[in-house]
């Protein structure tokens, strides 16, 4: 049984290789991203992909896998927004996602970021190190008292939520499904742009649909209370860029940390270091003393990569050969 990786890393294949001890396929590695140029090159005999959150699996690409005979897509991620799972439906082909890695290390990312922006640690380091150790400029605010929002609740929602009653928070939500652990454990649930106008912070931790494509844009953008600070972690196209930026000139978004990003698959993963960079929109991002910016690594540690790689080989395993599959992990 042979699974071929796309966008394939140096930790992908430790954490894979060690893993697959246990199960025995046939792996192989490849650095390039999944696409419409590429989908010719799988090889006859591959059972299953392996790919990531920026391959794109259109259905001209998924066309192309069924024709050399591909069984299984399995997405090593939780997001599945880059996959046309009609296609797959119509072409015969199973496609497994990670359901639930580690929610905890998206969460306590979101909060790493919301935590540097607020006391500009970021700042304080590079500061320091120059021997300047004036604090002008390095106020934060409490955390304790404010008012925080969270759309949606869901594994990673619902553990940054739990962090943040931990610091004294007033939580609000906006999910379509309450969550009864939560509610009872203080978490209010709102409609969306109830939540949105009390919030002194804002973190996303929905997926991203046709339906909430710039959940955050102008519109949602001015109902917000002035100074929030608005974090990012889960799909970049929840925000509108240029909107969010017009919104960081008026001072209406104070602060902005953001894990993912538009267009992040010309840039995110790679070393762009010697490069002229064309995005303008990202150029201006980084631009903004209140910005910070990670490359989609909140999901980066060795818990989650670990249960990553565990649950992608026992789902692509228990579709091949039958057995338990985890709940939420078959999209097709
Ligand atoms: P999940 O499926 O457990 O929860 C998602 C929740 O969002 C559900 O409760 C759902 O009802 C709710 N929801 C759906 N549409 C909504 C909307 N329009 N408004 C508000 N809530 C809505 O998913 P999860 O494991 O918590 O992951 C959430 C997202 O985080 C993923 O979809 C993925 O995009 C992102 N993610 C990012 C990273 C990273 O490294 N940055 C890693 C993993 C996941």
């Amino acid at each position: 049984m042979k699974i071929v990786f796309f966008s394939a890393k140096a930790y992908d294949r430790e954490f894979f290789e060690s893993c697959n001890e246990g199960y025995g396929f046939e792996l192989e590695f490849w650095e390039t991203h999944l696409g419409p140029h590429i989908a010719d090159a799988v090889k006859e005999g591959t059972d299953a992909v392996c790919v990531f959150v920026n391959d794109k699996l259109n259905a001209e690409v998924i066309e192309v896998l069924a024709q050399k005979g591909v069984k299984i897509i399995a997405l090593r991620c939780a997001g599945f927004n880059n996959v046309d799972l009609d296609a797959a439906k119509q072409y015969g082909i199973r496609v497994c996602r990670v359901p639930a890695y580690s929610p905890e290390a998206v969460a306590e990312h979101a909060v790493a970021m919301l935590l540097t922006l607020n006391r500009k640690t970021h700042k304080a380091y590079n500061r320091v190190r120059e021997q300047n150790f004036s604090l002008s400029g390095l106020m934060g605010f409490n955390l304790f008292g404010k008012t925080v929002g969270v759309i949606g609740t869901g594994k990673i929602g619902a553990a940054f939520c739990k962090i943040m009653l931990g610091f004294g928070c007033k939580v609000l939500a906006y999910d379509p499904f309450d969550n009864k652990s939560l509610k009872s454990a203080g978490v209010k649930y709102m409609p969306f742009h109830e939540v949105i106008k009390d919030a002194d912070v804002i973190s996303l931790h929905c997926p991203l649909t046709s339906e909430n494509h710039y959940l955050i844009g102008a519109g949602s953008l001015s109902a917000m209370k002035k100074g929030v600070t608005l974090i990012n972690t889960s799909r970049g196209g929840l925000i509108h860029t240029r909107e969010v930026i017009e919104a960081l000139k008026t001072g209406q978004v104070a602060a902005l940390g953001i894990d993912v990003y538009e267009q992040e698959e010309k840039l995110f993963f790679k070393d762009l270091s010697g490069s002229i960079i064309g995005d303008d929109d990202i150029q201006r991002l980084i631009s903004f003393p209140n910005v910070l910016v990670t490359g989609h690594q909140a999901f980066f540690t060795q818990e989650a990569l670990t249960e990553i790689a565990e649950s992608t080989l026992g789902t692509v395993k228990a579709i091949l050969e039958g057995g338990d599959i985890g709940e939420g992990a078959v999209l097709v």
